[in-house]
């Protein structure tokens, strides 16, 4: 195993009925033997599918996408279970994320220091991303690059050897994706709207469609779709997708492991 996707939530926009926003868990060699393990966005209603793949306090690092609430509003969430949790004693987790996050957290939980009251440490170590960053995690290294979305936004270039899982974070077709995606080994691409109905935003989602072409055009080997809002009937973004693109295709279902 070089790369393992776990996916913890992936309804677009909102949480849907029993479907968390948009979270994932990367798991890559660490340098000691030990898996090193990223949590990719952390977005509303993901915190209750975190707890069953994974301890929460084994998170290595944090990455978010970018400061809509079905990306990151359940850090808010996972900060009590890291500062308080009565018998794990949990480290400082690095957060990578565009700049802004620390006050908009602070926001929602109402703690103002990044120490909560009467905790021993800060749960999360903020860490503000520009455009190109490097992060090392693990054996892997992770590229963060600048997409095209209402507000500030990355997607993520995981890369383990020769591995490469790409994931697209909230964007519409723009010169970073087709760069994140190139020849991918998987495509973790959104695809929250649909051909017609939707063609009056511009520069906010892709469509089925828009990511097959960019899947097709990357010379990606697996396209994986994501972020569908529940109002979507989720075939028909898959039937797009199929049209322009002939390699393997899925649509992301929560709970399920993906290994490159
Ligand atoms: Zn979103
Ligand atoms: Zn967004």
């Amino acid at each position: 195993m070089s790369i393992e996707l776990t996916v913890v939530g992936c309804s677009g926009s909102y949480e849907g009925p029993g479907e968390p926003a948009s979270a994932y868990l990367v798991t890559v060699p660490g340098k000691h033997g030990k898996p090193f393990r990223i949590l990719m966005d952390c977005g509303s209603g993901a915190l209750s599918n975190l707890h069953k793949v994974i301890d929460p306090s084994l998170i290595d690092i944090i990455l978010i996408s970018h400061l809509h609430a079905d990306h990151f509003l359940d850090l808010a969430g996972l900060e009590v279970y890291l500062a308080y949790h009565p018998l794990v004693n949990c480290p400082t987790v690095r957060v990578f994320a565009p700049e802004g996050l620390d006050d908009r957290l602070s926001a929602a939980t109402g703690n103002p220091d990044p120490i909560p009251p009467g905790a021993s440490r800060a749960p999360y170590e903020f860490i503000p991303m520009s455009a190109g960053d490097s992060i090392e995690a693990g054996k892997g290294i992770i590229t963060a690059v600048s997409v095209k979305h209402p507000v500030p936004a990355f997607g993520f270039r995981i890369e383990v050897g020769d591995s490469v899982l790409a994931y697209t974070g909230d964007t519409d077709s723009c010169e970073g994706v087709a760069a994140l995606a190139e020849e991918a080994d998987l495509l973790l691409c959104e695809a929250g709207y649909i051909e017609g109905r939707d063609d009056h935003f511009t520069g906010i989602h892709l469509t089925g469609k828009r990511a097959g072409i960019l899947a097709r055009q990357a010379g990606v080997k697996k396209l994986l779709l994501t972020h569908i809002p529940p109002w979507t009937d989720r075939e028909v973004p898959l039937g797009e997708a199929r049209a322009e693109f002939d390699g393997p295709l899925e649509l992301a279902e929560a709970l399920h492991t993906y290994t490159l």
